[in-house]
């Protein structure tokens, strides 16, 4: 991995070497006296180019079938719209890349920085076909600077793939696949409304290997209604068995007007519960982690040096530019939207030259909230002093509160100059966010 790019460190992240680190050294653990600290506030904050690499997301938002649980921005679609929305990627991509994106200086200098990682998501890119697929890497290639080594992503569904169809990515340069196997159950995967069974699920896995994925992600659901612990281990006994280098294990959430959600309204299922919801985040971690792989966000896990370097990007909060319906962008501060609806944003490209839905330029102090919301995903957590500092801010007069409280109630440890979410604070994110968020 060349400098500056993400994800082949450990769980340590950038963290300072582990001489310099200990907790009678953390800024956490012992106070400095009000005044003291970091006073980058007296300056500008500075400015941040994307210099140390971006990342490139293409979002595809079609699939064969709209699951009962999916509240994405995915809709079935007839060849026509596919079609005319693939030549608007293109047009997006070629035409106007740079210039429909080019809203500040700033990111027309994205457009030529140096870019990491690429993430073809959904929807279900594979409803394409793989000769499409690689011609939109192409356009990528010729329009960014892509670094030699960088991951190109490509998410994958069964029933969508073939070996030979994933060959034919492989050898576009996509070297990272993530197939949406969600349950190796069969009755589970109907519930869900997926489009394929379990040992289909696994015949795409394996036909991912064959193809030659190196890199090969298997996503998970855990958390269903009335899904007992039992079965959930019998999925991740399954998924083993498979070998992948990285897991996403998501807890499901019942979305409003999903299918699966009137279903619970109308008490045809129970949801299961935060103490059946807790078990299997905690028996998740404990069997993953004891089969070699590292937990390193609330729902990811890898073998090591097969993190996903795109969604660090993220967590890191990093730059990244979104193309296709609905893609958001983030550089420098400032966050945009394409129009979502598929056929509003082909029209609008096509016909009008502008796609943004919504932008906003983040203030300073809500940037940092964001980072530090992100970073705390992490099981590597943040640097508080040095995430303030590229914001121009002393974390202190933000999240000294928040911090104590964190760090009382075990949702935080410090490790030298960062702060890590304990196991507890991975599973209760959504309280220790909450500390932040009303600290500030
Ligand atoms: S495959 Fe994914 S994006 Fe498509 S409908 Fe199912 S959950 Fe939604």
């Amino acid at each position: 991995m060349a400098a500056g790019g993400y994800g082949t460190e450990g769980l340590n992240g950038d963290a300072a070497p582990k001489e310099t680190q200990g907790a009678p050294s953390s800024p956490y653990v012992r106070k400095q006296p009000a005044g003291r600290g970091l006073d980058a506030s007296r300056s500008a904050p500075p400015r941040r180019r994307p210099a140390e690499g971006l990342g490139i997301y293409i979002h595809f938002p079609f699939c064969l079938h709209k699951c009962a649980y999916c509240d994405f921005n995915s809709e079935v679609a007839d060849d026509d719209l596919r079609a005319l929305y693939l030549r608007t990627l293109k047009a997006e991509l070629s035409r106007d890349g740079p210039t429909l994106h080019r809203r500040t200086e700033d990111i027309s200098q994205a457009a030529k920085a140096r870019v990491t990682s690429i993430y073809l998501g959904g929807g279900t890119p594979t409803v394409y076909e793989s000769r499409e697929l690689t011609e939109i890497l192409a356009l990528v290639r010729d329009i960014f600077a892509l670094d030699e080594d960088a991951e190109i992503s490509c998410e994958a569904n069964p029933g969508t793939v073939t070996e030979a169809s994933l060959r034919e990515l492989h050898q576009a340069g996509v070297n990272r696949i993530s197939i949406g196997a969600q349950s190796f159950n069969d009755a589970e995967l109907a519930l869900l409304g997926r489009i394929h069974t379990a040992s289909e699920a696994a015949q795409a896995i394996q036909a991912a290997r064959a193809a030659g994925f190196a890199n090969l992600s298997i996503d998970l659901m855990r958390a269903l209604p009335e899904q007992s612990l039992a079965q959930w281990e019998h999925t991740l006994d399954k998924a083993l068995e498979l070998a992948p280098d990285h897991l996403s294990c998501y807890g499901l959430s019942i979305e409003p007007g999903t299918p699966l959600a009137r279903q619970v309204e109308r008490g045809e299922l129970v949801p299961l519960d935060d103490y059946g919801a807790a078990e299997m985040f905690i028996f998740t971690h404990e069997k993953l982690t004891a089969a070699g792989y590292e937990h390193y966000e609330i729902s990811n896990f890898a073998h090591p040096g097969k993190r996903c370097h795109h969604n660090l990007l993220y967590w890191r909060n990093k730059s990244y530019l979104g193309f296709g319906a609905g893609a958001w962008s983030y550089v420098d501060r400032e966050r945009f939207r394409n129009i979502a609806g598929p056929e509003a944003y082909c029209r609008m490209v096509l016909e009008e030259g502008e796609l943004t839905a919504e932008s906003e330029c983040l203030e300073p102090q809500a940037a940092l909230g964001e980072a530090v919301m992100l970073g705390l995903r992490l099981a590597e957590g943040v640097d508080l002093a040095k995430l303030g500092a590229g914001f121009g801010l002393d974390w202190r007069q933000l999240y000294d509160d928040a911090v104590d409280k964190a760090m009382a109630t075990s949702l935080l440890e410090a490790d030298g100059e960062r702060l890590r979410p304990t196991l507890r604070g991975m599973l209760l994110n959504n309280e220790l966010a909450a500390l932040f968020i009303y600290s500030r």
